[in-house]
């Protein structure tokens, strides 16, 4: 077993090795653009990529012509409302999401609302569920767009995207999701749960980074967008830019592979996380689950370690890679804006770490995991007074404290 541990699936993950053999031949030999149209070498790329084009489509069971090649979930995701705002800003000019969404759609949200659109971002309980009543009552004659993601790249929760889908189509507005951490780790189809758009990129399928697609509905309704990068009227005229052939490649064999493979991936990365999240816990009291005990990621594992700084412990477990907070805050100290949506208080949310299990890693890994953790959580408490009080059943909530 080799050190440092990967457990950090939900910020990236290794391109599996059967998707780089996939994309070699396309720096070299098959080199060309696929929009040029004269040649063999144009040929040979667009073959490649309406070919990935077709596996990417078939992982949200959707149709080849439906997808958008970006430059990852970032693009997607502005795409998708910078674009629907636009573009159908006569028909209304109100979009709702939620507070635990990721940055690339809170950050375009915020953008969008300085220009005049209105937002509701809806609240989620302590398990970072939203209320469908709330949801059905925000929408209104205005109201063109609903964005809600799929998995929690945090704490791993689930949005019923079924119920959301049928409360959407029924009121006539569209449904954007966020599918970037769903995608091969839970059912996902477009038809089945009246998706309109949705976002998702290679690298946190083990494809490569760079690369991500757009979903748009083309029947029942047909969606339209206004585009946000202007030139050659590539990806009809949605996208334009030479596409990333090599990326594409490696996108559509990574989609193959989940597809085929997805279903019994999920088996072991439940088995995998469970082993992680029992071991840690039979051996530590005072550890709390984030998210939702079942509606969650397969390999997401968020727990938060009273008495504990997650800065210290993350400092203590050095040769584990793993996140506190988010991933794309982390360079502040500021607790995660998902933990805090979800009421979580300073204690909770300043000790929490997120294990993100994946493809890769073994029984043995969880293990060393789970001794390192624990030597580490007990070693940290044994110099903490607070736990201390704590185990001789002092109510800390109740303490007067002493400020000077
Ligand atoms: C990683 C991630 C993104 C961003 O994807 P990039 O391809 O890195 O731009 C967006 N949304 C969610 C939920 C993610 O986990």
């Amino acid at each position: 077993m080799k050190t440092p541990i990967y457990m950090d699936y939900h910020a990236t993950t290794p391109v599996d090795p059967r998707v780089v053999e996939e994309m070699l031949p396309y720096f070299t030999e098959m080199f060309g653009n696929a929009a040029s149209r004269n040649h063999a070498f144009g040929w040979g790329a667009e073959e490649a990529v309406e070919q990935g084009r077709e596996h990417v489509a078939g992982l949200i069971g959707a149709e080849a012509k439906e997808i958008i090649f970006t430059s990852g979930a970032t693009e997607s995701d502005n795409l998708a409302l910078t674009g629907i705002a636009e573009f159908y800003k006569d028909k209304g000019n109100h979009i709702i999401t939620c507070v635990t969404e990721h940055k690339a759609i809170l950050d375009t949200a915020h953008m969008l609302e300085s220009k005049g659109h209105r937002l509701t971002y809806l609240p989620v309980d302590n398990q970072g569920c939203i209320d469908l009543n709330q949801l059905e009552d925000a929408i209104g004659d205005d109201t063109i767009l609903v964005s809600l993601m799929a998995a929690n790249n945090e704490i791993g929760t689930i949005h019923p995207l079924k119920e959301i889908g049928r409360i959407t189509r029924e009121k006539g507005v569209l449904f954007h999701c966020d599918a970037t951490q769903g995608v091969g780790h839970m059912d996902l189809d477009v038809n089945e749960m009246n998706i309109d758009l949705a976002s998702y990129t290679a690298h946190k399928i083990y494809g490569p980074k760079g690369v991500g697609a757009l979903y748009v509905r083309r029947r029942k309704p047909r969606v339209r967008l206004s585009p946000i990068i202007f030139g050659g009227g590539h990806e009809r005229g949605m996208r334009s830019g030479t596409l990333n052939v090599t990326g594409i490649v490696g996108f559509g064999k990574a989609a193959q592979l989940m597809i085929e493979e997805g279903t019994s991936e999920r088996e072991q990365l439940q088995s995998l996380a469970g082993r992680l999240r029992e071991g840690i816990t039979r051996e530590l009291d005072h550890v709390h689950l984030n998210g939702h005990p079942t509606q969650r990621h397969p390999g997401n594992v968020n727990l938060s370690f009273l008495f504990v700084e997650g800065e210290s412990l993350l400092m203590g477990i050095n040769d584990i890679a793993v996140s506190s907070g988010s991933a794309c805050t982390s360079a502040s100290l500021e607790p995660s804006y998902v933990l805090r949506a979800m009421g979580l208080g300073d204690d909770l949310a300043h000790s929490s770490i997120r294990f993100g299990v994946g493809r890769f890693n073994t029984e043995e890994e969880v293990d060393f995991v789970i001794r390192r953790v624990v030597e580490t959580v007990a070693r940290l408490r044994e110099m903490s007074p607070l736990y201390e009080m704590a185990n001789e059943g002092i109510d800390l909530d109740k303490v007067q404290w002493n400020v000077h």
